[in-house]
């Protein structure tokens, strides 16, 4: 006789939720916005098993299941995403002084040179993944630098937290130092390695990742459009359009393509999965081709911002007519904060120099469902819904005394949200989830 397999326990998290059943800049907030003054999140087998009204779903749970109650000055999410960062630019962050190219120069080659030792490697990984968890980030899509062991060492450390994250070797073989560039060959073949030992293992994914057209050669472009072609299932990452020089010098470095989109299109690499940092600079033929391809773009308002790229115009991207694909990025180490709640805050100024608002309810989105969206994996996170990965995180509404005095004025939950990612950051971050597994709380941050 064979013993059924004992059931693995069900846990649940109790409180206030806000999720979203689809896009609220497509469909509207009111057929996409969930928000449950009480909700109970229960998860099973690091997925969520039940969802809903805690009077509802209190009476689906097995009995003695363990139920955290968060308390109604709390806020249940799915776990944010950030679109776009990297991760070897941490040591560097809120560095002085330069835009786009010259800061690349002067601040990042010379602190990406450091990443050829693999404990240095080990060691700002551990750091970044650690201040992911402190702010209630769950996903990531990461650029690592030239040496695939600083993939290797951020693999392994997501590996062992479980994290659903998405990194890659950056390819670059010209106009950047000695130690720093690979060639076309030896980047397809060290990223195809990369891809055979670690694409699809556990819940870590692949991303092909050209840094930029400055960077990379024609062939080189054209060896990753290669490679994306055999292995479509892998993400595609790099820059665009961030910055008016960078644009001008792309139009004199490939002088035959039409526009700067182009340039990764003819090498086979546009399309589905691809995420395009920043885009502020595209021209309206882009976007639509953006939007035809099911291409996204990753929107990092505090690093555009910081360097003094632009203001990336949200609405102009997800125009009814060609609404393109869209996340939110920190970018780190351009970005300066790895808070998302700041972030957003950030996305808000953007879109008012812009001559409109980004509703709270919209932010949000962005920052989970919309992100997870970019990456084609809304199908697994992002929302809170059964089946879904639990990946959560759990805000605290009251995090400091200003923010509790405020929100005592706040006249519904729209104000409510909107005073979070106008006015708090890590300090309202109370626990972060990854699969179902408490990894950050707020209370015992030892744990990370
Ligand atoms: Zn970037």
């Amino acid at each position: 006789m064979t013993q059924r397999p004992a059931e693995s326990p069900v846990t649940a998290l109790r409180g206030p939720a806000l999720s979203f059943s689809g896009d609220p800049f497509r469909d509207g907030l009111e057929r996409t916005l969930v928000h449950e003054p009480d909700a109970i999140v229960a998860v099973q087998d690091g997925r969520i098993l039940h969802f809903g009204p805690a009077r509802t779903i209190q009476r689906l749970l097995p009995p003695g299941t363990a139920v955290r109650d968060y308390g109604k000055d709390a806020l249940i999410s799915a776990g944010f995403v950030d679109s776009h960062v990297h991760f070897p630019q941490t040591p560097m962050i809120a560095a002085y002084g330069e835009q786009l190219l010259d800061w690349l120069e002067k601040y990042t080659f010379p602190n990406e040179l450091k990443f050829a030792d693999k404990e240095h490697a080990r060691h700002v990984a551990r750091i970044f993944l650690r201040e992911n968890l402190r702010n209630g980030i769950t996903t990531s899509c990461v650029y690592c630098t030239v040496h695939p062991q600083s993939v290797d060492a951020l693999f392994e450390e997501a590996e062992a937290l479980g994290l659903r994250l998405a990194a890659g070797k950056v390819l670059m073989d010209r106009n950047a130092p000695d130690g720093l560039r690979d060639t076309a060959q030896s980047g397809y073949d060290q990223s195809q390695a990369l891809i055979a030992r670690w694409h699809g293992r556990g819940r870590l994914l692949y991303a092909i990742t050209p840094r930029f057209a400055g960077t990379s050669s024609a062939g080189q472009l054209a060896a990753a459009g290669a490679l994306w072609r055999a292995h479509g299932d892998c993400l595609m990452q790099t820059h665009i359009a961030e910055n008016r020089a960078e644009v001008a010098w792309i139009k004199q470095l490939f002088p035959d393509r039409r526009s700067y989109l182009d340039v990764y299109d003819h090498h086979g690499l546009c399309g589905r999965r691809a995420v395009f940092g920043h885009g502020i600079w595209l021209q309206d033929d882009e976007l639509q081709r953006l939007h035809v391809t099911g291409a996204a773009i990753a929107h990092c308002p505090t690093s555009n911002f910081f360097l003094g790229s632009g203001t990336f115009d949200v609405f102009r991207a997800m125009a009814s007519e060609r609404p393109v694909r869209v996340g939110l990025g920190t970018d780190i180490g351009a970005g300066t904060s790895f808070s998302i709640l700041a972030t957003l805050g950030e996305a808000y100024k953007a879109s008012q120099l812009n001559g409109q608002s980004l509703s709270a309810c919209h932010a949000w989105y962005l920052a989970t469902r919309g992100s997870a969206r970019a990456m084609y994996l809304d199908d697994r996170i992002g929302s809170l819904a059964p089946g879904m990965e639990a990946d959560l995180v759990v805000l605290d509404m009251r995090s400091t005394p200003l923010i509790a005095f405020r929100m005592d004025h706040a006249a519904d939950f729209a104000e409510q949200l909107f005073v979070q990612m106008t006015l708090a950051d890590d300090r309202a971050i109370q626990a972060t989830y990854i699969a179902g597994r408490l990894a950050y709380s707020r209370t015992t941050p030892s744990l990370v």
